[in-house]
């Protein structure tokens, strides 16, 4: 016999508890049926759902104006829940050329192993996506800020190719998160995020977030979920909702602080370009006006002079920060592109990207600005002088 319940109280705790327990037992057959039937709400077995994952899920919908979302175990659970969870053999899927490696590895090795075709393209280039729609084309997969090159996806005018066609648009919202641009507000039908970057924040949880406006569709996701295990552990569920709790001020203050780190190192020798896209000489300027209003992001990308060598001088240089492949911490990260991300693609095709050897992409966290400016700055002198 285990034992069970806990002290009564009068009063209740403030923090929502951690309930890690695997299943949940009924007091009859008959209350089982009411619950499996829809009647009562309860738990049974906690890869169907725990109060954990309940509790974050609806925080989420929340921020994205929606309801009935699905929290997985990471990111990229999310994005197969989608891709695998809606799709059939013989459907055919568009993706952005520039989506998260992962979910380019799955649209280009497992989706079409399990006959479902994809073809990628440019999502800054309307025509583009417009001439790689099928007959049989059923969804197209955008990120609205995509890695590592920030360019702005054309959204309002892919969601209307979306409409005309009937097609499901989804956006991966990541990198912009719900502060800073809201997909369903121009025109998705299913959002992702990665928890695990800027909305849980601490770099301690593993956590993704999947919802569309159809109810019927959250229901198919949830169902897909749960019968491949995609469910998420109480503990992370938990710590992700810690973590949201402050997102808000996090995002604002790293966003405040990339901006003004953007401008800070534009102005230094040694640095070929920087991309962030509320600046003026973003490629993307105009679309980045229209789709985050003003918003920007925390992160910033730039190249240095010099190539390799400087590379590895200016993370050597750069005192405190992590050169480590995630963003959206509370510390400030370095991501190098041409070693990590990138790395399988030729250096003809990286050429392309425009990810030479000094291109670095820089994920802002919650330093004191003046001091992070000194310490680019410092990295960035010595490396390339
Ligand atoms: C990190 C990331 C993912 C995958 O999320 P995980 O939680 O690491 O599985 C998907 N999309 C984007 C844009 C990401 O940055």
């Amino acid at each position: 016999m285990r034992p069970h319940g806990l002290p009564e109280s009068a009063s209740h705790p403030v923090v929502t508890p951690l309930s890690p327990s695997v299943v949940y037992a009924s007091e009859t057959p008959d209350a089982l049926d009411d619950q499996y039937e829809g009647r009562v709400h309860g738990y049974t077995y906690s890869r169907e759902g725990h109060p954990n994952a309940d509790v974050i899920a609806r925080r989420l919908d929340d921020m994205e104006g929606a309801s009935g979302g699905v929290v997985t175990g990471s990111g990229m659970a999310a994005v197969s829940a989608v891709l695998m969870g809606l799709l059939q053999t013989g459907e055919h899927v568009i993706g952005g050329d520039q989506l998260y490696g992962r979910s380019l590895r799955l649209m280009k090795e497992d989706l079409p192993r399990l006959g479902i075709a994809t073809t990628l393209a440019d999502p800054g280039d309307v025509e583009a996506i417009r001439a790689a729609i099928r007959p049989e084309t059923k969804l197209i997969l955008v990120e609205a800020v995509s890695n590592p090159t920030l360019a702005v996806a054309d959204i309002d005018g892919i969601a209307a190719l979306c409409r005309e066609h009937g097609l499901l648009l989804v956006v991966d919202n990541t990198f912009t998160t719900p502060r800073g641009f809201k997909p369903f507000d121009h025109g998705a039908d299913i959002v992702i995020h990665s928890v695990t970057k800027l909305l849980a924040g601490h770099s301690d949880v593993m956590l993704g977030y999947v919802v569309a406006k159809d109810a019927a569709l959250n229901d198919r996701m949830r169902v897909f979920s749960v019968t491949t295990g995609m469910t998420p552990s109480p503990f992370d569920c938990w710590l992700a909702e810690r973590g949201l709790l402050s997102f808000d001020l996090r995002f604002d203050r790293a966003e405040a602080t990339a901006a003004r780190l953007a401008d800070h190192i534009a102005g230094l020798p040694g640095v070929k370009r920087v991309l962030y896209p509320t600046r003026h000489d973003h490629p993307d300027h105009g679309r980045a006006e229209t789709l985050l209003k003003g918003r920007g992001c925390n992160m910033v990308s730039f190249e240095l002079d010099g190539g390799r060598d400087a590379a590895n001088a200016f993370t050597r240089a750069a005192e405190g920060l992590s050169f480590a492949p995630t963003l959206g911490d509370v510390g400030t990260t370095l991501s190098h592109p041409a070693s990590s991300s990138h790395r399988a693609l030729s250096p003809e095709n990286r050429a392309e990207l425009g990810l030479h050897e000094g291109f670095f992409r820089v994920s802002v966290g919650l330093e004191d600005p003046d001091t992070l400016c000194r310490i680019f700055e410092d990295a960035i002198t010595a490396a390339t002088s």
